[in-house]
């Protein structure tokens, strides 16, 4: 079995992040799995690599240890055009060119609204050229054709949830239906965390994801990604969250809870450990 922990190296980690860390390693480690590290990374306008050399020191840190190298998926951009250019050519994805304002007054997402110049030769031909570099863009954003894409598929999409908060097997066409088409390639980074995270579950072979719940909510599209392409979905497991003292979601403003921050103030992983109510590994 493999789980993996996948941060994006947007800032420091935070305690949310050494939680998510723990349960991804531990639930591997009592299993005698292995659990792996990815770097998310695709988002070029808002990485560092100084955070993701500070993912590897916090890791280290607190005792983790994964299989090396570890993904960074800022180096696989082609890998994720693949796929896109895949759902392009089989009439499942489309150029978009609203912007989010757009959107909020009105305009709906639809492939027949692309109101630019570009035929399907060229906006394939525009997404190899920029996954092709390093920091991809493009003229418009790619989106999935949700409700062909449902009807292409034709069968349920099931996955099983075993986490604490939403056990149970799910359809994921079912919590699918009301949605927005979603953006398979983002204008700004010529790809996005939806087709990335399936792709690398699948080409990583993952067999468990455990993660945060604040993604259970991604989790359908991801399935219903995976059965497009024919990849299998893996079990899913998403844990609890550690919440400020406010009882909102961490995140990487709250800077006093980052690992880094931590430890500069002489905190010790025992500390952390006690923190997020966790024993060490
Ligand atoms: N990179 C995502 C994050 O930091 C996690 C993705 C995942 O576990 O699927 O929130």
């Amino acid at each position: 079995m493999r789980t993996r922990f996948a941060p994006s190296p947007t800032g420091y980690l935070h305690l949310g992040h050494a939680k998510a860390a723990y349960e991804a390693f531990h639930y591997a480690q009592s299993a005698g799995g292995v659990c792996l590290l990815r770097i998310e990374d695709t988002d070029h306008t808002r990485c560092k690599p100084e955070y993701t050399q500070a993912v590897f020191t916090d890791l280290d840190w607190l005792g983790f240890d994964w299989p090396v190298p570890a993904r960074r998926q800022s180096q696989h951009y082609p890998d994720y055009a693949k796929v896109v250019l895949q759902l392009l050519e089989r009439g499942l994805a489309y150029p978009c060119a609203l912007t989010r304002s757009d959107i909020k007054n009105g305009s709906q997402p639809a492939p027949e609204n692309f109101a630019a110049h570009w035929n399907n030769e060229q906006v394939i031909s525009r997404l190899q050229s920029a996954a092709a570099t390093e920091a991809p863009t493009l003229p418009f954003s790619i989106r999935l054709n949700l409700s062909k894409a449902i009807r292409t598929l034709n069968k349920a999409a099931k996955f099983k949830e075993t986490g604490p908060l939403y056990t149970g097997v799910y359809d994921a066409r079912e919590s699918l239906a009301q949605r927005e088409d979603p953006i398979l390639a983002r204008k700004d980074i010529g790809c996005s965390y939806m087709i990335a995270g399936p792709h690398d579950d699948w080409h990583q072979n993952i067999s468990h994801v455990v993660r945060g719940a604040d993604l259970f909510h991604e989790t359908a599209l991801h399935v219903l990604i995976q059965n497009l392409m024919g990849w299998p979905t893996p079990l899913y497991h998403h844990h609890g969250l550690v919440l400020a003292e406010t009882g909102e979601k961490l995140s990487k403003r709250n800077l006093d809870t980052s690992l880094h921050g931590l430890r500069e103030a002489g905190q010790t992983r025992e500390n952390i450990f006690d923190l997020i109510h966790m024993d060490r590994l």
